[in-house]
């Protein structure tokens, strides 16, 4: 039976910035082949006066402009998919993204994302519409389309269809709270260093036993607390 296409719905103010990358390579290709379909809404649309008004000066003062809870509400309702969709705002207030989410997100018939602009997003809107708040990362960029970029972009990797070996998912970094194990190619001596001599073995339980243990050994170097979040 084929699978549905999956559609990322992406509300924004800049919704020429997309599909961007998402047109090149696995994600280009997935969506040529209907795996994957994106559709932007351009929140400006939603504003009620002639200027096409979004935001607004902060109650209680302080730097920058705030998104209308009013134009984004319209927005979001005309747009919404109804239950089965992820509801997403991009926010650095939000809960960091994992892999795990990205895995949850993608078994659904679509998500709905909202990128923020300015200095935020009136919090009545995102209570309100009871949506999922992500961060990226501990940094803070000028938007969320970068980030809903990436977020669709992790998604579409995972869709059915869209990477030819389903192994090669199997053994990605965050699957099972491990970074991947280090990876080697030709030529054998490059600048005087070569790769393991266990990869040219032939002995494939052996190769499985290596890579596993530096899975772990580099997972406990690097990202100690992937193990410590693994035995909660
Ligand atoms: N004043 C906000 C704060 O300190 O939390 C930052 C607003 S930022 C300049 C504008 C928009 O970019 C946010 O509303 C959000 O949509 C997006 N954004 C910025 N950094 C992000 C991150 N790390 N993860 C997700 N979205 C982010």
């Amino acid at each position: 039976m084929k699978s549905k296409c999956f559609e990322a719905r992406v509300l924004t103010l800049f919704p020429e910035m997309f599909p961007g990358p998402l047109s090149y390579s696995l994600a280009g290709k997935a969506m040529e082949n209907k795996i994957w379909n994106l559709n932007t809404i351009n929140i400006r649309d939603y504003a009620e006066d002639k200027h096409g008004t979004v935001d607004d000066e902060p109650y209680g003062g302080g730097a920058g402009m705030i998104m209308r809870p009013d134009v984004l509400g319209r927005a979001f309702d005309e747009n919404n998919p109804g239950r089965e969709w992820k509801k997403i705002i991009l926010t650095p207030r939000g809960k960091p993204l994992t892999q795990k989410k990205v895995r949850e997100i993608s078994s659904k018939p679509g998500v709905i994302i909202v990128c923020g602009r300015y200095e935020g997003i009136d919090e009545r809107f995102i209570s309100s519409r009871s949506l999922d708040e992500v961060c990226i990362g501990d940094y803070v960029l000028s938007g969320g389309e970068p980030a809903a970029l990436i977020l669709i972009d992790a998604i579409v990797r995972l869709l059915t269809g869209t990477m030819g070996s389903k192994e090669s998912l199997i053994e990605e970094s965050f699957e099972n709270n491990l970074l991947e194990y280090p990876q080697y190619t030709r030529p054998f001596d490059w600048e005087g260093m070569k790769p393991p001599e266990v990869l040219l073995s032939g002995n494939h339980s052996e190769i499985e036993k290596w890579r596993r243990y530096m899975a772990l050994e580099d997972t406990k170097k690097r990202r100690p607390e992937l193990l410590i979040s693994e035995k909660k």
